[in-house]
């Protein structure tokens, strides 16, 4: 695998892949890398000839400045997990490197932030939107791909994708969880061992929602899933709410569509968590 640092140099081995006939794949990420991200990164493996996954600590999605100091960094470790996935290129850019030059844009996000993780993070979406488009701008992938995991992220790219014209084709990812549901994060790691089973209530009430979309009226799934939190006295809710597919706009009713999203957000010990699950409505027959 070849670690690229120099954004020039990032966009000089792109052009290369594609000059002998190959696709670039591209997957974003924060590092502190898990199953979560290398699903993403094996998943580009099968599509592309050329796989490349960054690793950058964004400060500009950062509202918080103790989460980005306790954020996990450990590139000796990620390294081999990349090569393992099948990585042909780890671009891990210096901070004054990627921002030489660099004036953020104040993105129209076309309302998609106004709920959610918006609200909670004030100027998150935008830090993530800026970085994205400087990522793209050095890697120039053919298609780059997001986790579900972060499901307000990925429908915010998605739309910027589309209005701003980029090229790349965005390809969100199912979530990856570890066996009792917690869905897998880097900030998984800074909870101990109490915190972590009690993690698993954020899982748990989205199941509770999973089994009664479009059965029960929303606002009576929305209190079962508030009844299976109210279990984890310590875990304090940001939000949970119901959202439509489309662009998360949040519900109060079912919609026509086939599909709901629960999204739910909660602060565990030392770290916020996050998490979703889609909502099915259930076959006729099952009703
Ligand atoms: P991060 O390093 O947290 O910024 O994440 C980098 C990418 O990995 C984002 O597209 C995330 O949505 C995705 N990701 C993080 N955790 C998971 C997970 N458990 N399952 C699937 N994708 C994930």
């Amino acid at each position: 695998m070849e670690f690229i640092e120099d954004p020039t140099r990032m966009s000089e081995s792109s052009a290369a892949a594609r000059k002998t006939g190959r696709t670039v794949g591209f997957v974003p990420t924060m590092g502190a890398l898990h199953e979560g991200h290398l699903d993403l990164v094996r998943r580009a493996r099968a599509e592309h000839g050329q796989v490349v996954c960054s690793i950058f600590v964004n400060p500009l999605q950062f509202n918080n400045a103790s989460d980005l100091a306790n954020y996990p960094r450990q590139l000796d470790r990620d390294i081999p997990l990349l090569e393992g996935a099948g990585c042909d290129v780890l671009f891990a850019p210096r901070k004054d490197a990627l921002f030489k030059d660099f004036v953020p844009t104040q993105y129209d996000l076309g309302g998609l932030d106004a709920h959610w993780e918006g609200p909670s993070r004030p100027g998150h979406f935008q830090g993530v939107v800026n970085v994205v488009e400087r990522l793209f701008f050095h890697v120039r992938p053919d298609a780059a791909y997001f986790g579900e995991k972060d499901r307000q992220q990925v429908t915010i790219i998605r739309h910027m994708a589309r209005t701003l014209h980029w090229p790349e084709r965005i390809i969100p990812c199912p979530t990856v969880r570890a066996s009792d549901g917690l869905a897998l994060s880097s900030r998984n790691q800074r909870l101990n061992e109490r915190e972590r089973a009690m993690a698993t209530v954020l899982y748990k009430a989205l199941g509770r929602a999973a089994e009664l979309a479009f059965l029960q009226p929303l606002p009576a799934v929305l209190a079962a899933a508030k009844d299976i939190l109210a279990t984890e006295p310590e875990v304090v809710l940001d939000h949970i709410g119901i959202a439509h597919p489309d662009d998360l706009r949040p519900l109060v009713d079912w919609p026509e569509t086939d599909t709901a999203v629960a999204l739910i957000a909660a602060q565990v010990g030392p770290v916020r968590l996050i998490d979703n699950i889609t909502l099915h409505r259930p076959a006729k027959a099952d009703r």
